[in-house]
This record gives C-alpha cells, structure tokens and sequence, in this order.
C-alpha cells in the first residue's frame, strides 16, 4: 500500500471531506491523527472507520494509542499543541492535512471583527502555523514530508456575501505558492485541493434549499454535486510519492464549476 509507514494528521477529521480523507489514508496504509474540535463522537466514528480501514499496518492504532486529538484550530497554541501531540503519540509525523475550516455568511457592511476573525483565524492562520510547526517537526528530524490544504474554488472565484471566506483561501493559494519556492529545497512538498460544491454539513442551508440546489447543480457540467470521496481520492494522490515532483499547484475538484459558474 502506498503510504504504509507514514503518519497523516488530517485537521477538522470528525466529519466531511476531512473524515473522508482520513478514511481514505488509512486505507491507503497510513496511520492517521484525527482532530477534532467540538464532537468527540464525529472523531470516534472516523476512528472506527480508520480502524476497519488498516487493520495491523497502523503502527499506533493497533498499538493502542488515542489516535483522536481535540484542539481548536482558531487558536495559535492549540494549533502547535496539535501537533506535538501527534508526534508524541505516533513518533512522527509525515503527511499533514489542512482541511479544518468554516465560513460565515454576511453582507459585507455587515461583517462583524469577531465573524472575520473566526474563520480567518482557522482557515488561514491555523494552516499557517500548522504548516510552520510541521516543517519545524521536518527540519529537525532531517525528512521529507507533504502538506496539503484543502482550499475552495473560492481562492480564486468570487463568492459574494462570503467575503472573509474568499480572503482565507485566497491566502492560502498564496501561501501555498511561497512556501513550495522556500520548502522545497528541504524536500517538502505542498499543494492546494480546491473543492467545489461538495455534500458536507457545511452545506447545510443550501442542501435543505431546493431551489438553490437546482440552480447550482445547472452550473456544474459535470450534473452533480461532489462527493467527499471525490476529494479524498485526489487527497490520497498527492500525499503519495507518486506525487513527489508535485508542488506549488492548486487542484480542482469542481466538476468543471469555476469556468461555468454564474452567481444567482
Ligand atoms: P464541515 O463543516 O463538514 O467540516 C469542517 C470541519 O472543520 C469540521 O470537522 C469542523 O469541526 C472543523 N473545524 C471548524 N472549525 C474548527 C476549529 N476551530 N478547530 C478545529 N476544527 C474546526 O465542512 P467540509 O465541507 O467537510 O469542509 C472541509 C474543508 O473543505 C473546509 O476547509 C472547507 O472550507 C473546504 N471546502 C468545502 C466545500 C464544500 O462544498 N463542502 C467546498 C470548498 C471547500
């Protein structure tokens, strides 16, 4: 399996894409750090899924260990706490998975600093740190790793009324391009997964709205919604060293929305 022996630590794990992608990697052979914030039960379900998944090859889950850790991603400690801890538990940590995030829904006259700090505080300034302690982590035990931030189409198109959304990952495009120029040389690669419309609770209001739905669903060539394991699948791609000669590139999961899309 391609990613026996690797250890992945896949942020916002208890549910969606995140809980998709770390189901994905077990399957795959990696033992995986789920994190989760506020619903141990979401990140006890992943976990059994991840133990179906592995069986023997996990190193820490059949040994025991609590592959769940809860830690708030919006706070700059906890974000490093998250990681020591996974390294404290599995002993390293080799792949890491960006996917935690939110976004809140104003007009722009209306955006309060607390909304605006919520979801850039975790959408951009936990990917940042998670990034910085992770390639810390790297550069002191000498070893290649991989970083891959779950994005949106959003980091490059408009999103009316969702405007602290677009800023968060429109950073992180940018981020993602500097730091594949400077981590590079340490033989750490990084890359962005752009989601389009996926079936996730993050979806909620939408799903529940019929109207909006169809509309959207016109917009997407492809005649569908995506599935998490859409994304996962791509996920499971770059953290793999069949993708070792891939960095600083955004990957679209979209089914063709971003050059097909119209605001409603
Ligand atoms: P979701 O709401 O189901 O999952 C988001 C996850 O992030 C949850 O597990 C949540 O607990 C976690 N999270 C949020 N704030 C956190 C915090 N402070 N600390 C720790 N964890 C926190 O939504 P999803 O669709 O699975 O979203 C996953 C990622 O995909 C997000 O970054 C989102 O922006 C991105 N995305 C989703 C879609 C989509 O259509 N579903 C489209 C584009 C991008």
């Amino acid at each position: 399996m391609k990613l026996n022996g690797k250890v992945a630590l896949v942020t916002g794990s208890s549910q969606g894409i995140g809980q998709a992608i770390a189901i994905r990697l077990a399957q795959d052979g990696a033992s995986v750090v789920i994190n989760y914030r506020s619903h141990p039960e979401g990140a006890q379900e992943t976990l059994r899924q991840v133990q179906a998944a592995g069986g023997k090859c996990h190193m820490a889950q059949s040994n025991n260990v609590d592959a769940t850790i809860q830690a708030d991603l919006g706070q700059v400690s906890e974000v490093q706490r998250l990681i020591s801890e996974s390294i404290d538990r599995f002993g390293q940590v080799d792949i890491l998975v960006n996917n935690a995030g939110l976004e809140k829904r104003a007009d722009f006259w209306d955006v309060s600093e607390e909304d605006y700090d919520k979801v850039t505080d975790v959408n951009l300034k936990g990917v940042f740190f998670a990034a910085q302690a992770f390639v810390k982590h790297l550069k002191q035990t000498n070893r290649p790793g991989k970083i891959i931030n779950i994005s949106s189409v959003h980091e490059e198109l408009p999103f009316p009324h969702f405007t602290s959304y677009c800023v968060s990952k429109g950073g992180v495009k940018m981020m993602m391009r500097n730091l594949a120029v400077e981590l590079g040389p340490l033989g750490i690669t990084i890359n962005n997964v752009a989601p389009g419309a996926i079936v996730t609770p993050i979806n909620k209001n939408l799903l529940e709205d019929k109207e909006k739905l169809n509309a959207l669903v016109k917009n997407i060539p492809l005649g569908r919604l995506g599935k998490p394991e859409d994304v996962s699948n791509l996920v499971a791609f770059l953290a793999s060293s069949d993708a070792d000669y891939i960095t600083g590139s955004t990957f679209f999961v979209d089914g063709g929305l971003l050059w097909n899309y119209q605001e409603q």
